[in-house]
């Protein structure tokens, strides 16, 4: 016992967050199945969802300082702009035709299942949800200008502080020796966010089994009985893409395991499941691209961020069964133009909204919207969309990483030795000591006297 216990204590990071995971949704489930008013109130509303919150806020604390310095500096440290935009076009493209295949996976998978067959042409009597009126394309692509950083900053809209830091990144570049100083600075601002994250993340086991047991406590299984079916349509084409079409790209664009890749990207998706957030997950991700995958810091900070604002695999998914699905409960025919006008607004919704948990449930109004099929579709999916929400952003964390890596691949700044090495870039205790001659050091500096 005792030792089972050390071995727990030292196990690395990931594996203390998985055996968290796992005793959180135990534990949740079983307090729902109890249904006990005093525990649900002080301990699933109070103390997890206090815990957890503060754990979600932190994650989303480290993000837009670490986007901005890792971006600056990648942006600096790629030291030729025109292989700036050959990533930034490769990654943007790559990014919408892995959407699309998603999304067309699911149209497949839809129609061969069936799911919502057995409902019998429900009749729609009106709108009984509401949705905020859409942006259109043209309008998406002008606001990625941003009218004020320092709005775009405090609001972490993602695509206009990329936007902005870019543009500083080549303002630097052309300022050439004179700014480097700035980029001195911008590179230890950068170390110093790297470390930030690595104090968040020491706390991760415990956001994370505070944050699933308030999930398990407050969905337990009860819901799942009317959409069954859909939901095993979804959750079979997240698992197909996610280990058959992504795993096949990345295999074939640029060699490396799949199987070694997914070991190394765990904790990001773990961080994914238990968050519902890909914006959240930005800190851990780099971190398993950069550290553990091997990819250069100059993809990797343009990249991630990016993905998780434009790539929606696992989210177009839901699109394409969710609409085949609530097209067959209400007994409406999609037809060809149907599937495309799905396929296309699914791709376009995804680059306008940034990946935060529930975003996915909007875009669908959206996708519906354009069909013209009732918005009330919506009520009855609803009741399993925070499970949902967990699975699909695995796939949409998973596709972020798969085309980084590849990207990173095509520009040869993926380091082959990094991914190669079981250990690289594990977060264990040795991370976490505080220099004392350093300590020591500042407190002479600070308190001269003293
Ligand atoms: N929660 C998803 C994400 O952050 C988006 C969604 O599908 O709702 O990627």
């Amino acid at each position: 016992m005792v030792k089972a216990t050390r071995r727990l204590v030292s196990a690395n990071l990931t594996t203390q967050i998985l055996i968290a995971l796992a005793l959180g949704s135990v534990l949740g489930l079983i307090l729902n199945y109890l249904d006990i008013a005093a525990v649900q109130t002080n301990l699933v509303d109070g103390l997890f969802s206090m815990v957890g919150q503060m754990f979600l806020n932190a994650l989303q604390m480290l993000v837009v300082p670490l986007v901005v310095f890792s971006l600056l500096c990648g942006v600096v440290g790629i030291g030729d702009v025109k292989l700036l935009g050959r990533v930034g076009g490769m990654t943007f493209v790559t990014y919408l035709a892995t959407t699309a295949l998603a999304v067309t996976t699911a149209l497949i998978f839809a129609n061969l299942i069936g799911p919502g067959t057995g409902f019998g042409g429900l009749q729609a009597v009106g709108d009984g949800v509401t949705v905020a009126a859409p942006q259109s394309t043209w309008e998406i692509l002008a606001n990625i200008v941003p009218k004020n950083p320092v709005h775009a900053l405090a609001n972490g809209e993602m695509l206009q502080i990329i936007f902005y830091v870019i543009v500083v990144g080549i303002a630097v570049l052309m300022m050439g020796s004179r700014a480097k100083s700035f980029v001195q600075g911008c590179e230890f601002m950068n170390e110093l966010a790297m470390k930030i994250v690595e104090i968040v993340m020491a706390f991760a086991p415990i956001g994370v089994f505070c944050l699933i047991a308030k999930t398990f406590a407050l969905e337990g299984f009860g819901l799942f009985g009317p959409v069954i079916g859909y939901l095993t349509t979804i959750s079979l084409t997240l698992v197909f893409h996610l280990c058959v079409t992504l795993m096949a790209l990345l295999y074939l664009f640029t060699g490396l395991s799949p199987r070694v890749f997914l070991r190394k990207m765990r904790a990001a998706q773990v961080f994914a499941f238990s968050t519902s957030s890909s914006n959240a997950t930005i800190p851990a991700s780099m971190q398993c691209v950069t550290q553990r995958v091997g990819v250069d810091r100059s993809v990797a900070s343009f990249g991630i961020p990016l993905g998780a604002t434009i790539n929606m695999d696992g989210t177009a998914i839901m699109h394409g069964v969710a609409t085949v699905f609530l097209a067959n409960v209400y007994g409406i025919d999609l037809g060809l133009g149907g599937y495309l006008t799905v396929i296309s607004i699914s791709v376009l919704a995804s680059i306008g909204t940034a990946g935060v948990p529930g975003v996915g449930i909007v875009m669908l109004a959206m996708v519906l919207n354009q069909l013209g099929m009732p918005l009330e579709g919506i009520g009855i999916i609803l009741a399993v969309d925070r499970i949902l929400d967990m699975m699909r952003t695995v796939v949409n964390v998973t596709g972020d990483a798969v085309v980084t890596t590849i990207v990173g691949k095509k520009v040869g700044m993926l380091d082959k030795t990094v991914f190669d090495d079981p250990d690289a870039g594990t977060i264990d205790a040795s991370h976490f000591q505080i220099d004392h001659e350093a300590e020591q050091e500042f407190a002479r500096l600070t308190h001269p006297q003293a």
